[in-house]
């Protein structure tokens, strides 16, 4: 049975058990659905002497020499292999009992980039696999799975055992993709795709098997995000009334003309709240772009239907902002009768009891607040429109208990993570989205400079300038979790080093994680209040407050930062009118760094910024690694496959529409396995 503990194959033992248990693999299904994260083709190998620098090849030879270099600070070995054409050398550093590794005459493969150095061609730490004469056939002569590894196991001993467990149990596999769908795609069955992803006879029948696979993954996947969707919106909702005469009140409330965007992403809201079944749509928005205020819209027409509305934000500060913003727009005019409360964690107890009891008699309509929302006390009298802010900081199971607390109440997301669109559909395919693509008018244009860390007297020198001229400035410092007492001292040291010299006579605030709210909000304060110039600060920034006067910014090490938190991080600035100004100071050594500070450096167009993120780091890494199982996706890439995510989503829709509890029998292989690899949905499913 493919569901045989995979200690009970012959060669591995209780103790290889254990170190296969670290690649996640506990039975021979496991094994088998463990895919190579590249191949080799060893059919044929590229010459040593035809090697050309620059670019990733794998060569064979034979071991020449091997050699532990003594005077070398980083205790290089140096390993001379060649072939019939010619010699290649290579080398690894700190780690010196290579050398007893490596023998003469061994054969070898190595995979690596080739440099040239003093002339001579150089592989720096190839990959490398030795190759011995019993079992060439998996090895050699074709191409050749490469997996990835864990201490203990290598990539001969996986491959010997994958063949062992294909041999002896491929022919069990259940195919999770039913018959008609195989048909009408021309999907092999899953015994042959299995087989044939880990040792391809030929590239065509490998890329038969990685299309199958990927299919296979988009489509479970597909089903789960849809599946999800019908089970909102499949329910009766709550049906408001909105005259067109609501809208023009609202925008003649407001102090400002909507733009394009917010009007049209306003009469999506209204369309949807009018309707009877739920509505459940993501506003897309980069920072500043005025998202919230066509929240609001949906908030205000609850309003005038005598029902509640809950805005959800991942922070205190920002539930603060907006509620202060709400008040600021509406305080007058037409819409001044809302009566709107904050609940956030730290408001006082006596006052949030008073909070939940007209909560409850239906005496607040608008409630903004942070997860204090979520508290099982907490009841509406009636709640119809759900706002949740940021809501990839949010688990999926918290939206759903926001939304529990009314019956079945319009759901509206907003992110200022733009999400490219074929991204999108594969991580949302159940929301419908509107897309705030435009900045209101009469912001300042940001523009962005890199410098080296040598370079800062200068910059510090020209934030001075600025400011002395009636700016205000944010100076970033990284912190990063696993040295976070250094940081914080580093930041902390910075900040009083600036005070006493760059900076002298300027008024300096520092804001930090280890801080109680209160402390933070002071100081907030008086840096919006102008009280102070500068504000030294670690990423808490990031989902921050709205401060227009604030238009200089300096990150220092931006090498360590994430592109998204840059592109957030930046977004604080050019509120204005002003124009702004945003330095990166950075020393960056790894190649996707340069790359990421080139692209923030290029543009401010958050979508183009998250496209470029996407390639930099592949949808795994795109969003917190928790929640949305894009990790789950293993051979499937939504942005190079495209053409099969949408085939399988077609598929996916047309065998929800037929069996939305998945309880066909034919079906059950597929409900196990979204039990297995995507159990946060399954519960949302099948509970609603
Ligand atoms: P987001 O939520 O997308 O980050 P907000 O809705 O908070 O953006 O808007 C940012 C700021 O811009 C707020 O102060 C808001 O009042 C203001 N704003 C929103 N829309 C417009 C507009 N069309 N014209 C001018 N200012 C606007
Ligand atoms: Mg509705």
């Amino acid at each position: 049975m493919s569901s045989t503990p995979i200690q009970f194959i012959k060669g591995v033992g209780p103790a290889k058990a254990g170190l296969l248990a670290n690649l996640g693999i506990a039975t021979v299904e496991d094994l088998l659905y463990l895919f190579p994260y590249r191949y080799e083709d060893r059919s044929q190998f590229t010459p040593i002497a035809m090697v050309q620098a620059g670019v990733h090849q794998t060569v064979c030879g034979t071991i020449i020499s091997a050699r532990r270099n003594f005077y070398s600070k980083n205790r290089a070995v140096e390993v001379m292999v060649g072939d019939k054409s010619g010699r290649i050398s290579c080398v690894w550093f700190n780690q010196p009992y290579l050398v007893n590794i490596f023998k003469e005459d061994q054969e070898i493969v190595l995979y690596g980039k080739v440099d040239i150095f003093s002339k001579r061609l150089q592989m720096v730490v190839p990959d490398f696999e030795l190759i011995s004469k019993e079992d060439r056939s998996l090895n050699m002569g074709r191409i050749v799975p490469i997996y990835p590894l864990t201490k203990g196991i290598s990539q001969r001993y996986l491959r010997k055992l994958i063949d062992t467990c294909l041999g002896l149990h491929a022919a069990e596999l259940q195919d999770i993709i039913p018959q008609d769908v195989r048909r009408r795609h021309d999907l092999n069955p899953i015994t042959q795709s299995i087989r044939q992803i880990h040792f391809p006879p030929d590239a065509t029948h490998q890329q038969k098997a990685i299309d199958r696979i990927a299919f296979e993954e988009f489509f479970l996947f597909q089903i789960c995000v849809i599946l999800r969707r019908l089970s909102i919106v499949n329910k009766t909702g709550i049906t408001h009334k909105i005259a067109p005469s609501l809208i023009e009140d609202f925008k003649a409330t407001l102090p400002f003309t909507l733009t394009g965007a917010q009007t049209k992403a306003i009469d999506d809201i209204a369309a949807d709240m009018a309707k009877t079944r739920p509505m459940l749509r993501m506003i897309q928005g980069d920072v500043g772009s005025g998202k919230t205020v066509a929240a609001f819209f949906g908030c205000i027409a609850a309003w005038t239907n005598r029902k509640q509305a809950a805005v959800m934000a991942p922070t205190e500060i920002l539930a603060q902002q907006h509620f202060f913003n709400f008040q600021k727009l509406f305080a007058q005019g037409a819409f001044k009768r809302i009566r709107t409360a904050l609940l956030i964690s730290s408001t006082p107890a006596k006052e949030k009891k008073v909070i939940y009891q007209q909560l409850k008699e239906g005496e607040i309509d608008l409630i903004i607040g942070t997860h204090a929302l979520l508290e099982e006390t907490i009841a509406f009298k009636e709640l119809s429109f759900v706002v949740i802010d940021e809501q990839h900081k949010f688990g999926v199971d918290q939206r759903a208990l926001l939304t529990a607390k009314g019956s079945n109440p319009d759901i509206l997301i907003m992110t200022a993570t733009p999400i490219p669109r074929t991204l999108c559909l594969t991580l949302y395919g159940d929301l419908d989205v509107s897309v705030i693509n435009e900045m209101p008018p009469g912001r300042g244009l940001i523009k962005t400079y890199q410098f080296p860390t040598a370079k800062a007297q200068a910059v510090y020198q020209k934030v001075r300038e600025l400011v002395l001229k009636g700016s205000q400035a944010y100076i970033i410092y990284p912190l990063v979790d696993e040295s976070e007492k250094l940081e914080l001292k580093a930041a902390k040291d910075q900040f009083l080093h600036l005070q006493k010299f760059e900076f002298t006579g300027l008024r300096l605030g520092l804001v930090h994680g280890q801080m109680t709210r209160q402390e933070t909000d002071a100081i907030m304060e008086q840096f919006k209040r102008q009280e102070l110039d500068i504000l030294v600060a670690t990423t808490i920034l990031e989902v921050g407050i709205d401060i227009p006067n604030a238009n200089v910014m300096v990150i220092e090490h931006a090498e360590r930062f994430g592109l998204s938190q840059l592109h957030q991080l930046r977004g604080r600035i050019g509120r204005g009118a002003q124009n702004a100004m945003c330095v990166l100071l950075a020393d960056p050594v790894t190649e996707e760094s340069k790359l990421r500070l080139e692209a923030i450096v290029a543009t401010t167009d958050g979508f183009k910024i998250a496209e470029q993120d996407l390639n930099i780091r592949g949808p795994g890494h795109y969003f917190g690694r928790h929640q949305h199982g894009l990790n789950e996706l293993k051979m499937s890439n939504p942005i190079t496959q495209l053409e099969i995510l949408e085939k399988a989503r077609e598929d996916a829709i047309i065998l929800t529409k037929r069996d939305s509890q998945l309880s066909a029998p034919e079906h059950r292989l597929i409900k196990n396995t979204i039990r297995k690899r995507y159990p946060q949905y399954l519960d949302l499913i099948l509970a609603g």
